[in-house]
């Protein structure tokens, strides 16, 4: 037995066997001999979707390189490697990618499997950024899939939690490479609430943070740009460190938890980089939180914000992170919640130590009401048959996962709930 568990902790599994192939022909083995088989990324799912007590994979070791399309558009990249590693190699190659989420450790194929998605009006989630898989079934065999070669495979493995295959590389979409301008500013909630649409209209992406009970929000936005980059920090900000020790000042008494979050408000300072943006998207996550987030009707997001934290405020509950607000384009994959047109993506965060399961089943109800659906990676309790409720396709999905993993090898409890 091997002991495994996720970003936040709150998931532990004890697989028989964590393995690390290196050629596609030891990975060919292991899915062939194993009777459970689950893939890992990075662990940064909060759902237990890598749980399993059969076989765990580790793809990073995995043999194969990056292959750039002669037109430059698109890219094989191998699935294993994390974003980071991917985006800092495709800098050296001359390109981005088109859009990346708050942080890098994740695999690709992690990435690809939940719909992770950054922010931007007219930007979808990663997923919609790959357009061919190379994948190894459960009987061993290797295959490529695009719209042309089994195109019913395809269309389900664009976000597909693991369930169809081990993904050993994606073709992905790749833009010549470009520099990003970041600015964070504090500026009132109502307002940036007010104005959003007008800067999402004038920033490729703008994004903002708001801790419940402060009226102040921290509004990010980043554009490209050519410019020298600036100077990289002599030394580490220590902002992570302070709002880790407020943190836990906030969960030992949670009745300050209003007062800490408008100080914190307030000490939080301005900030401006320009750099590569392999280097700029991402942000350093270190305090440790448990999350779930619901993705709604652009119309209906900043409803939904007000009214969940309306509903903290109103019952002073113990909420010690910031909402984070952003937007997505809308897609056209079966199981993404965001294939009903464009979205509004509202983050809830609890800091890891302290309770989140009740908190988050009560917030669900509220983003459901206002036409949520659940980012996979995160924090929900859907049934069976909300599945099949808020997903017209996911029988079609279950219908190629049976096909290609008729033994349920690919199944976890969890999984198996919804999708067996
Ligand atoms: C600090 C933090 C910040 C985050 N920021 C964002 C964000 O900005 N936007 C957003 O949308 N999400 C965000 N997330 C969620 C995160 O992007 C997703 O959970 C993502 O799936 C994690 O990638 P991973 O490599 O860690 O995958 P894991 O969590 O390890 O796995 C996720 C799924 O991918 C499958 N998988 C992994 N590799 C393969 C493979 N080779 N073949 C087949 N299946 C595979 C796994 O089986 C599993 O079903 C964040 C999470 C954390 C902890």
């Amino acid at each position: 037995m091997a002991a495994w568990s996720n970003w936040s902790a709150s998931v532990q599994a004890a697989p028989r066997k964590i393995a690390r192939p290196e050629t596609l022909q030891a990975l060919q083995r292991r899915v062939v001999e194993a009777d459970k088989v689950r893939v890992a990324g990075a662990g940064h799912s909060f759902m237990p979707l890598c749980e399993t007590d059969g076989l765990l994979l580790d793809l990073s070791a995995l043999e194969g390189d990056i292959e750039v399309a002669p037109d430059r558009k698109t890219a094989w990249a191998p699935a294993g490697w994390s974003l980071k590693r991917l985006t800092r190699a495709l800098w050296d190659l001359g390109l981005s990618l088109p859009n990346q989420g708050d942080v890098n450790p994740q695999a690709l194929a992690g990435a690809l499997a939940t719909g992770t998605h950054g922010t931007g009006r007219d930007l979808g989630s990663l997923s919609t950024f790959a357009h061919a898989y190379r994948l190894v079934l459960a009987d061993g065999s290797a295959v490529e899939v695009d719209r042309g070669r089994d195109p019913e495979l395809f269309e389900a493995q664009r976000l597909a939690l693991g369930l169809l295959g081990v993904v050993t590389a994606a073709r992905i979409d790749v833009l010549p490479a470009f520099k990003l301008e970041e600015r964070i500013v504090k500026r009132p909630l109502a307002e940036v609430m007010e104005t959003f649409d007008a800067l999402a209209a004038s920033h490729r992406h703008v994004e903002f943070f708001v801790f419940p009970y402060a009226d102040q929000a921290i509004l990010k936005t980043l554009h490209p740009i050519e410019a020298e980059d600036t100077p990289r920090p002599a030394k580490p900000s220590n902002e992570e460190a302070i709002f880790q020790a407020l943190c836990d000042l906030g969960a030992r008494a949670p009745v300050l938890i209003p007062s800490l979050q408008r100080i914190m408000t307030r000490a939080a300072s301005p900030q401006h980089r320009i750099g590569p943006a392999w280097r700029v998207f991402p942000s350093e996550r270190n305090v440790r939180f448990e999350e779930m987030e619901y993705e709604v009707p652009r119309a209906a997001g900043l409803e939904a914000l007000k009214a969940v934290t309306d509903w903290i405020r109103r019952r002073r509950l113990p909420v010690a992170f910031p909402f984070e607000f952003r937007w997505c384009a809308g897609d056209d994959i079966w199981l993404s919640p965001f294939n009903r047109g464009p979205g509004a993506s509202v983050s809830m965060h609890q800091y890891a130590p302290m309770p989140w399961r009740e908190l988050f089943a009560e917030a669900e109800a509220i983003f459901r009401d206002h036409g949520g659906r659940p980012h996979w990676a995160k924090r929900h309790t859907l049934s069976r048959a909300e599945v099949d409720a808020l997903y017209p396709a996911a029988e079609r999905f279950r219908a190629q996962r049976r096909r290609v993993d008729p033994s349920g090898k690919f199944l976890n409890g969890h999984l198996a709930a919804l999708f067996e």
